[in-house]
């Protein structure tokens, strides 16, 4: 990345700072990664000279972002340090906001996460109170936290939060731009050239990633038609990915393909967890209704693959924790017998726990170090 935005941000004062900023970003992803790197490590991975690497690490540790923990002997070389996040710096909180209920997670520093916490959706009305709960949940002042994220799809926009109330910047993404970014920071493809991120949850998203940053966030993509003619989405199209590979879409086709059966639930959540437990228990209704949808993904993510050519599809959500096991080898299948001429691997994600939550505190930590190191803010 850091290539392409100096040949395209050269000679300008922003561009220069635009590169700063990218390389910043770039060295502070690769300490996260690693856990543990020596600045010479840190170079290599993020693409920039040891020089810059150590400038952005002092300016990293003057900000109290990082520290220096062990020194490892250089083969009789002078020894180095190793560059690790200081995580006793404070936490931060990740929401996701579904349509039947919130999932708090709060994490440290350094994105591990600390206390999870579920509480009814109506508690969107006091998302403050519910934040602040959790966060003592976990022993943390609230006076340390210091961002709070908020994934919530576009139609639950614009109820949130006072930021006054947690005294901590407050940033608010789609589930699909969190989970793509949880990919990036954490998870192993993020140094694939051409990565998608195809998120499953209450509704379908997919976020384009080119050399380590997003491209787009193709909301689009679950408003790409995958049936002809198919079922009515609420964006007034048909046969849209959304419709069949959303929780609800989902609790649709269970009741299109096993009527009767005791797989329907009341909502979407109760009946992809009823969906998860009968296919443990080897529920021929089930798997009818995983095949059908591990088709209506491998048609979509086709629709990706052959226009962008990714190195990787990597699908994450809370959809996919529940049904990722049995949802993406059909939809893998569905990909090969379309015959792409592709060498795309099509996998679960492998960020632990919630990518959404995860994501989305990774924006709330962008937000306030990448773009101002500011040791007199906190
Ligand atoms: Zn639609």
């Amino acid at each position: 990345m850091p290539h392409q935005v100096r040949r395209r941000a050269a000679g300008t004062a922003s561009g220069m700072r635009n590169i700063r900023k990218a390389h910043r970003l770039a060295v502070l992803r690769e300490i996260y990664a690693a856990g543990a790197a020596t600045r010479r490590d840190l170079a290599a991975r993020a693409g920039v000279s040891v020089a810059t690497a150590s400038n952005i690490v002092a300016e990293l540790i003057r900000g109290g972002v990082v520290r220096e923990t062990s020194y490892e002997d250089s083969d009789g070389g002078r020894p180095r340090g190793r560059i690790t996040v200081d995580a006793r710096r404070g936490a931060l909180v990740g929401v996701e906001v579904r349509a039947a209920s919130i999932h708090i997670d709060v994490y440290d520093v350094a994105l591990e996460p600390r206390t999870q916490r579920i509480v009814p959706a109506t508690s969107r009305r006091d998302l403050a109170h519910a934040v602040s709960a959790a966060v003592a949940q976990a022993g943390i002042d609230t006076g340390r936290v210091i961002g709070v994220g908020i994934a919530a799809p576009a139609g639950l926009h614009g109820v949130w939060v006072d930021p006054a109330v947690l005294r901590a910047p407050v940033h608010v993404a789609e589930p699909a731009a969190a989970a793509a970014l949880a990919e990036l920071w954490l998870g192993p493809s993020r140094h694939a050239t051409n990565l998608v991120s195809v998120t499953l949850a209450d509704g379908a998203g997919a976020t384009v990633m080119v050399g380590g940053a997003p491209l787009a966030t193709t909301g689009g993509w679950g408003h790409t038609t995958v049936v002809l003619d198919g079922r009515p989405c609420w964006c007034g199209r048909h046969g849209c990915a959304e419709a069949y590979l959303g929780a609800p879409g989902i609790l649709r086709s269970v009741r299109e393909l096993a009527a009767g059966s005791r797989l329907a639930r009341d909502t979407p959540d109760a009946t992809v967890r009823e969906l998860h437990r009968a296919m443990r228990d080897g529920d021929p209704a089930a798997a009818a209704v995983i095949e059908a949808t591990g088709r209506y993904l491998g048609i979509g993510v086709a629709r990706l693959v052959s226009v962008i050519d990714p190195d990787a599809v990597t699908l994450n959500g809370w959809v996919v924790g529940a049904l990722g096991r049995w949802l993406v080898p059909a939809a893998r299948e569905e990909v090969t017998r379309r015959r792409w001429p592709s060498n795309v691997r099509i996998e679960a994600s492998l960020v632990p726990r919630n990518a959404v939550t995860a994501g989305v505190a990774a924006a709330a930590l962008q937000a306030g170090w990448v773009v101002d190191v500011a040791p007199s803010r906190r």
